[in-house]
């Protein structure tokens, strides 16, 4: 299988495998419990947070352990506005988020909350003057994501973070595509959260890290772990693989972005150049292991199943639910013609990915293309 899809999740790395196992194993122990074998798994946890605390430039009390990116967007949203209601009952959200943020602000609206959905410029940037204009006095709560998932494109966060800081707003910057590949935005948001599984870590792991003096309540009710904040019994293997995965992911970050880079720069300019009536789907700044290309007269659908019999694994930015496909909220926001939109794919690399599937990715990409477009479908 030559796998291109590495925004959407990434395999266990041996290492954080192998720090994972103890957890699984010997230390079963409840974190929580007073006895030794509850100590052992605590000391797990402990260090695990404390080592994420280091590795995101936030202090240990900042870390709460979560599922992943989409309850640390959840929790973000909802736990801000409870905790700040008094401010008022108005929320900005970028209209490019995932729909962890996306969904959880319509949540807010069934409560009486307003929300201001913000649209990209055409590159897909959230343009700062327009979160600066969408911003009221009752407004509670903002979302800007660090980087679009389908994009790639690299979102202007310090800005964004300053106004929201002199607004005197919550701002919450989803780093679940960024985590290892860009330094976090820690000092200028209120809260981000990460996913494990998207940098080489296990499914089901995550960090909402909510900076000292940010007011949040809790989402999830039960226990007193996570300082009272999140009840659950902590699941000790996955919060140590997570802090393993996230070492690796940012000790060999410059060397990983290089090499993902380079392929994917490879890879994308020779797409764009070989084959015809193709569009780079975001400008400016972009992640380096995306490429989102529209491929005119295609479905993206069909391409990617016919890269899939051929054992490439790629991704289209649309959603299908319940049969029907919807077409990628991103690039709709952006403004793309429904065309462009519903013929987009997305190539995301990885450390894995070498040179050779690029290549032979490409030529499958041109035979498939090609098909598709003598057939008409
Ligand atoms: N936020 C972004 C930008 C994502 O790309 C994803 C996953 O694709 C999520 C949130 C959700 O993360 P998780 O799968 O950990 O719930």
């Amino acid at each position: 299988m030559i796998y291109l899809d590495s925004a959407a999740t990434t395999p266990l790395d041996e290492n954080v495998l192998e720090a994972m196992l103890p957890y699984l194993k010997e230390n079963f122990g409840n974190p929580s419990s007073q006895h030794g074998a509850g100590r052992s798994a605590s000391a797990g946890v402990l260090a695990a947070r404390d080592k994420i605390a280091k590795l995101t430039g936030c202090k240990s009390e900042e870390v709460f352990f979560v599922s992943g990116g989409t309850e640390a967007g959840n929790w973000a949203l909802k736990g801000a506005c409870a905790a700040n209601s008094e401010r008022g009952r108005h929320i900005v959200v970028s209209a490019i988020e995932h729909p962890a943020l996306i969904e959880s602000a319509k949540d807010m609206r069934k409560f009486g909350w307003e929300v201001s959905f913000i649209n990209p410029d055409k590159n897909g940037v959230i343009l700062p003057d327009e979160i600066e204009k969408a911003i009221r006095d009752d407004t509670v709560f903002c979302a800007v994501m660090h980087a679009n998932n389908e994009t790639g494109v690299i979102q202007p966060v310090s800005e964004i973070g300053e106004i929201c800081r002199r607004r005197g707003l919550f701002y919450y910057c989803d780093c679940v595509q960024t985590a290892g590949v860009l330094p976090f935005p820690s000092e200028h948001c209120s809260a981000f959260g990460i996913s494990a599984h998207k940098f080489y870590g296990p499914k089901g792991a995550g960090v909402l890290c909510v900076k000292e003096g940010a007011k949040i309540s809790r989402l999830i009710s039960g226990g007193k772990q996570e300082r009272g904040l999140r009840g659950g019994t902590t699941n000790a293997a996955a919060v140590v693989g997570c802090a393993a995965a996230l070492e690796n992911a940012v000790l060999s970050r410059e060397e990983n972005n290089k090499k993902i880079s380079a392929l994917c720069e490879r890879f994308k300019n020779r797409a764009l150049s070989e084959i015809e009536g193709t569009s780079l789907n975001g400008a400016g700044n972009i992640l380096p292991a995306t490429a989102n290309i529209s491929f005119d007269g295609c479905d993206g659908e069909n391409i990617l199943f016919l890269l899939d019999l051929k054992g490439i694994a790629v991704s289209t930015g649309s959603a299908c639910s319940a049969g029907a496909v919807t077409p990628s909220h991103v690039l709709t926001a952006m403004g793309l013609p429904a065309e462009r939109v519903s013929s987009a794919v997305r190539f995301t690399f990885g450390k894995y990915n070498t040179e050779e599937e690029a290549d032979e990715t490409l030529e499958v990409l041109k035979q498939s293309v090609a098909k598709i477009r003598s057939l008409n479908i």
